[in-house]
């Protein structure tokens, strides 16, 4: 299909203003919930071939978070986008204020592959619930993921509302050369930085949902046991091919030890007997595969290390020993790799965490008070957990995104329909009064009322 087409019926479709019916952007959402429930086992089928992910994790990852910010779409939709009332102060007066969301237009929304279902569709249910268009961009590297996804769109919504070009760095580049209202964009930092340069030509509104290494504090005071269990959780989930994943673990140097003996005995419980089973994600390709076993250092393995390039598996990898000058500590590992650096002295380590650029995510475990405080102030980050990890981006009341290196804007439930909507502003008056303080002839005594009034 021709893309220029595609954009031309998309632009002339939102100009119809059908989108701008709130029963027809229900009843849209309403018919994708249907259409991935009929077509959920491919859905688990096309996963698990590009990944060899579990149907379990796929629902939990991927369908879950997909059906609830559809169903708080559908719910919200009618509170979200009805006008609010804004004060307007004694000058205006007899006016009111109020700020309308309106669609912006016509969006476009690029994936990332580790997560290609929910990168993909809550951005576009967000678009479609602001009442846009979406052309959707998945990537190409999740091969069977982005297939699938082509097909259930593209047969059943008509391309004038709602479609899905495939296609890698050469589609996108095309893509890009068209104005659009609003583009989306999931990946890494450094093609965020191609999407804002191509956006600006056209001063396109961009959301840019982007990468970094998120850092994981551990305090001498936690709960070693259930820090041990929900770090190695989110840490070895999709197996580290997580956008928010803890990248590296600051753990204070008294409890080192002992926590990293914990964070042994967990994985034990968890993937010893079947880590080359279908618990256990693969990597994504044999580049990523490739990429991440250089970035082991055989001296530094506390536990794990063993792979399996047939099988693109690395199993769930503990490194101690680590310091901030290594290899593994410059770029995002994206992978199951887990540096652990002991720490004593907070300050510094603060200022080291803050000399990188800002990270998507930043986690810490501790009973501090005190500790957390610090830490959520000193250092900026897009969000993050206490005493927890990754599972921020599950509550749709939480805007979730990144800041500086790590994106701009933000989505997930009614954030997500605002990064999609512009915010009118409308003041209205009757006729029936007029302030004739505003208008010349000029006087002192209307500038004295006129400064008692505007102060
Ligand atoms: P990527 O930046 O390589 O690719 C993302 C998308 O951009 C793909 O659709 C790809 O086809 C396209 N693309 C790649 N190169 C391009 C180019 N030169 N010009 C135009 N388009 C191009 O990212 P990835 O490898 O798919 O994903 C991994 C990165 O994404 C990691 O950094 C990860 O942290 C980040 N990520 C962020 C989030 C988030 O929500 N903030 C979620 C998932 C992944």
């Amino acid at each position: 299909m021709n893309i220029e087409g595609i954009i031309e019926k998309q632009k002339d479709f939102f100009h119809s203003n059908q989108t701008k019916d709130i029963r027809y952007r229900t009843q849209q959402l309403k018919k994708l919930r249907q259409l991935l429930k009929e077509n959920e086992v491919k859905l688990y089928q096309a996963i698990y071939t590009d990944f060899g992910k579990s149907m379990f994790d796929t629902f939990m990852t991927e369908l879950s978070l997909v059906y609830h910010e559809i169903n708080e779409a559908i719910k919200n939709l009618k509170k979200w986008s009805k006008p609010k009332r804004a004060a307007s102060g004694l000058f205006l007066f007899p006016g009111k204020s109020y700020i309308i969301p309106e669609p912006l237009g016509t969006t476009l929304i690029i994936g990332a592959w580790n997560y290609p279902f929910q990168l993909t569709l809550i951005p576009a249910i967000s678009a479609l619930a602001a009442g846009n268009t979406v052309l959707l961009k998945p990537s190409e590297i999740a091969i069977d993921s982005s297939k699938i996804l082509s097909h259930i769109i593209n047969l059943n919504f008509p391309s004038e509302y709602f479609y899905v070009v495939e296609g890698g760095v050469e589609e996108t580049t095309t893509l890009l050369n068209y104005r659009f209202d609003k583009i989306f964009f999931t990946g890494s930092s450094q093609v965020g930085k191609i999407i804002y340069e191509a956006a600006a030509k056209h001063l396109t509104p961009v959301t840019l949902e982007l990468g970094g290494k998120s850092p994981t504090f551990v305090f001498a005071d936690t709960d070693i046991k259930m820090t041990a269990k929900r770090l190695v959780w989110a840490k070895f989930l999709n197996a580290g091919q997580t956008c928010v994943a803890p990248d590296y673990v600051l753990v204070e140097s008294s409890i080192e030890q002992s926590f990293l003996q914990a964070m042994k005995h967990e994985l034990e419980m968890r993937f010893k007997a079947n880590a080359l089973t279908e618990n256990y994600t693969r990597i994504i390709n044999t580049r990523n595969f490739d990429r991440l076993l250089n970035l082991i250092d055989q001296s530094q393995i506390f536990t794990g290390g063993i792979t399996n390039r047939d099988e693109r598996y690395i199993s769930p990898t503990i490194l101690h020993r680590v310091s901030f000058s290594d290899n593994i500590m410059k770029n995002e590992i994206f992978g199951p790799l887990l540096p652990v650096i002991p720490f004593t002295n907070l300050d510094d380590t603060i200022a080291k965490v803050k000399a990188k650029p800002k990270p998507l995510a930043c986690y810490i475990f501790s009973k501090d008070r005190k500790k957390i405080i610090q830490i959520l102030t000193e250092i900026s980050f897009g969000g993050g957990s206490v005493n927890d990890s990754v599972m921020h981006l599950a509550n749709t009341k939480l805007p979730f995104g990144g800041v500086g290196m790590s994106g701009i804007g933000s989505y997930h439930g009614q954030a997500g329909f605002n990064s999609f909507s512009h915010h009118k502003s409308i003041y209205e008056k009757p006729f029936w009064f007029e302030l004739k303080l505003k208008y010349a002839p000029y006087t002192k005594r209307k500038l004295s009322l006129m400064k008692w009034l505007l102060k």
